[in-house]
């Protein structure tokens, strides 16, 4: 699971979240976003730029003298600024200086007693070259974009969840979630309507794998391709836990294991497991504004909706939360697949600990247990060759679902 809360260079503290299409890759890539420069905030007319090349150690300590006068009202070096050094003799310091301390600055610099000056005005102008600065492109990788276009995550966005992988075999799921992040980039580079009004509408918190070392086992296939647990060491000898049965909503009811060599083992205690502690931990802070969780497993060709710890319990808000599921079937249908729809003890069977019915618990509105194909013609063993046609009827049915809630659940007016 990858969080996205740093930046680089570590020049200010930023935290970046995500809600464009752009910044989905990053989280889903854990990509860091970069900082600020250390440009100065204002820059006027007159602002300029000059290097010094210190050759003897009374410049050095001039410049060590400027340099600690920073902040210090009246003093010449109270508004200068030093983008590099002061360093050691024959290395450049750069100082940037306000237009208003230019002559200031310049009239204390002491004179050289060599036959060529130590110091330049790099940039005559700075003030012009900032104003002169072109920032529009309409191309996204071709142009300088502000915070708000590289992550900055509106309030007002409704955030969907998706994640995929939490079981290791399963491996059409993280090739689906990697799909939709890779056509909403390109639709919404090509102005996609539809998948722009989606990103306008929503935030998109992607995580591809929830189970990393799981997948690696399963991907190596001297080892076991149909690895389903984590790969933590559990008593016993035994290997892994059932993420899916390690939430702590019912945790420890019917269809999970206590035996650490069972296949559907639910972990020594709820949230035992680092990945349901991070998927729990980012769920509770973006709780309130999370509208749809959504996890991909397979196969078996079913969207589900909670509770299915047990048979016969349902979330209050079955009947609103079935219908932008009925709307997502009925698309998958006239594209020749046949999902089954319902509560999702009743559909599959009961599981308790599922991450899907913790979400619920918290408050999310729509919550999801996607079982993508097959229905048992290939199971785990979905081939590859499948992954274009998955991926494209999945997204057609989140974009119809997620039309459908977004018609449904209109931002209040405050
Ligand atoms: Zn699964």
């Amino acid at each position: 699971f990858i969080q996205l809360d740093t930046c680089w260079p570590p020049v200010s503290t930023m935290s970046v979240k995500v809600n464009s299409a752009f910044a989905s890759v990053l989280l889903a890539f854990g990509l860091l976003l970069p900082c600020q420069l250390g440009l100065p905030t204002t820059t006027n007319q007159g602002d300029r730029l000059i290097v010094f090349v210190p050759t003897r150690q009374a410049q050095l300590d001039w410049l060590e003298l400027i340099h600690s006068q920073a902040g210090k009202p009246g003093e010449v070096g109270e508004n200068v600024r030093f983008w590099f050094g002061p360093g050691l003799l024959n290395q450049e310091t750069i100082v940037f200086v306000p237009g208003g301390d230019y002559g200031r600055l310049v009239a204390a610099i002491p004179s050289s007693q060599d036959t060529y000056s130590w110091w330049t005005v790099q940039k005559e102008n700075l003030g012009k070259l900032v104003t002169g600065e072109t920032r529009r492109s309409s191309d996204i990788s071709s142009a300088y974009r502000t915070y708000q276009e590289i992550g900055d995550d509106l309030p007002s966005k409704r955030i969907v969840w998706i994640d995929a992988g939490i079981h290791a075999r399963e491996w059409i799921a993280p090739a689906t979630a990697l799909y939709f992040i890779d056509k909403i980039v390109q639709g919404y580079k090509s102005s996609d309507s539809t998948i722009k009004s989606m990103l306008d509408n929503f935030a998109f918190y992607i995580a591809p794998l929830l189970n990393p070392d799981g997948y690696v086992y399963s991907y190596t296939f001297t080892r076991e391709r149909l690895w389903r647990k984590t790969r933590s060491a559990q008593a016993g000898g035994c290997y892994g836990v059932d993420l899916n049965r390690n939430f702590g909503y019912h945790w420890g009811g019917q269809g999970s294991s206590s035996d650490p060599c069972d296949e559907n083992f639910r972990g020594s205690s709820a949230f035992s497991e680092p990945e349901t502690r991070a998927v729990r931990d980012k769920l509770l802070a973006i709780r309130l504004r999370t509208i749809s969780f959504i996890t991909m497993h397979s196969y078996g060709q079913d969207w589900m909706v909670p509770y299915g710890y047990a048979y016969n319990v349902s979330v209050d808000n079955y009947a609103q939360m079935m219908r932008p599921v009925q709307a997502a079937a009925d698309k998958l249908k006239s594209l020749g697949r046949n999902y089954d729809i319902g509560n999702s003890a009743v559909v599959t069977y009961p599981a308790a600990g599922a991450s899907d019915d913790y979400a619920a618990s918290i408050g999310v509105p729509y919550a999801h247990t996607i079982e993508l194909p097959d229905t048992g013609q290939y199971r785990f063993l979905l081939p590859q060759s499948e992954i274009p046609r998955v991926g494209l009827e999945t997204l057609e049915a989140l974009k119809v679902y997620l039309g459908y809630i977004a018609a449904a659940n209109q931002p209040r007016d405050e």
